[in-house]
């Protein structure tokens, strides 16, 4: 019996996703009365990267190293996953529901004949052989408990959702074969485009977002600079991005990108329901807004009642001379 994860990486750098993984799947190992975490890791990461997994209970990484993984090809990756499974004979298999992941668990759930929870947010409840695994419902106005009672069990864990903390212990890379030759790949990447300088937005861990309050396009200047400030990742409602002031892969909500950041300051927002459905997860909500009725107030943690137009430049002045101070 061993518990199984997929390891998330890019350019040949391990993510944060991975580690959340890794250790939620190393408490599910000690409540399976097992040793054993196996990393899959497809593509080319450096056996001393994988090694690494080690620092957050990962025992032994299984790496096939082919370019042929270099371009996600979720069927690809799918079916490399189900033969680690085979090989491994693994009973729970935990994958981060990043955008990855989201493509390679129900294929992966109907491939092993395996009960799947995406989106779970704490670590499951095991009684014998059945998991009880918790996730948010309903835009996250509701949590719903699913039991999962197939011998194979899936998790798909929400981005953010378990703390990451560097332990020691180093894992044991094995060369392993997938059996995935060029004609199962049926996909063809022919460009790659990234946005430099800037935090993926789902990983971000802080979030400056700002809607129609902000009048134009030509002020978002001020919100970047805050976020640059911060560290943080930029994002929008979505009639800013109907209107072109911002990209929509910046679209949070509803119809767009779901968040969970550890801090969301929302500025010029109302707070619509459709709005608040993909952030209102996220750890510390601040809400900047001229209305004090605007809807947001009522979740946020935080709230400042006035002009954002005078309050960001003033709020970025105080992040920055905080961090002088605190470097
Ligand atoms: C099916 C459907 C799906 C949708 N999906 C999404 C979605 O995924 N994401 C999403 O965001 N929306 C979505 N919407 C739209 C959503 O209903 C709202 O219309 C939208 O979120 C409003 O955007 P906003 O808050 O930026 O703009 P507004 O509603 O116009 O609010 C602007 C806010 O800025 C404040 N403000 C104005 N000037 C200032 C100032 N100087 N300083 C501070 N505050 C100021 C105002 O008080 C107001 O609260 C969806 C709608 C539908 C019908």
């Amino acid at each position: 019996m061993s518990v199984l994860i997929y390891v998330n990486h890019q350019n040949g750098k391990i993510k944060k996703s991975t580690f959340e993984t890794a250790l939620y799947a190393r408490k599910v190992a000690e409540m399976l009365q097992t040793d054993e975490v196996i990393a899959l890791s497809l593509g080319q990461v450096s056996d001393e990267a994988l090694t690494l997994l080690g620092n957050y209970g990962v025992t032994k990484v299984l790496s096939d190293n082919q370019a042929l993984f270099d371009h996600f090809d979720a069927g690809v990756h799918t079916k490399a996953l189900a033969s680690a499974v085979e090989q491994t004979g693994a009973t729970a298999i935990i994958i981060s529901q990043n955008s990855n992941g989201k493509a390679i668990a129900p294929r992966l759930s109907m491939r092993l004949k395996a009960g799947l929870v995406s989106g779970a947010i704490e670590l499951p409840i095991v009684n014998g052989n059945t998991f009880t695994v918790k996730k948010s419902v309903f835009s996250g106005k509701a949590f719903a408990n699913y039991s999962i009672l197939t011998p194979i069990k899936i998790i798909a864990l929400n981005p953010n959702s378990y703390p990451v903390v560097k332990g020691q212990g180093l894992a044991a890379v094995e060369q392993f074969n997938s059996g995935i030759t060029a004609s199962d790949v049926k996909i063809k990447v022919k460009e790659i485009k990234s946005l430099s300088d800037s935090v993926p937005l789902p990983e971000a861990e802080l979030v400056v977002s700002a809607g129609r309050g902000m009048k134009g396009p030509e002020n978002w200047g001020m919100i970047e600079e805050l976020a640059q400030a911060l560290g943080a990742a930029t994002a929008c409602s979505r009639p800013v991005a109907d209107v072109h002031w911002r990209p929509h892969h910046e679209h949070v909500g509803q119809t767009g990108i779901t968040i969970r950041p550890n801090l969301y300051i929302a500025i010029g927002i109302s707070g619509a329901i459709q709005h608040l459905a993909g952030v209102n997860n996220s750890k510390v909500i601040v809400v900047i807004n001229k209305d004090p009725e605007a809807p947001f107030f009522k979740a946020a943690d935080y709230g400042i009642v006035g002009d954002a137009f005078e309050i960001i430049p003033k709020l970025t002045q105080a992040v920055k001379a905080f961090k002088a101070q605190n470097n």
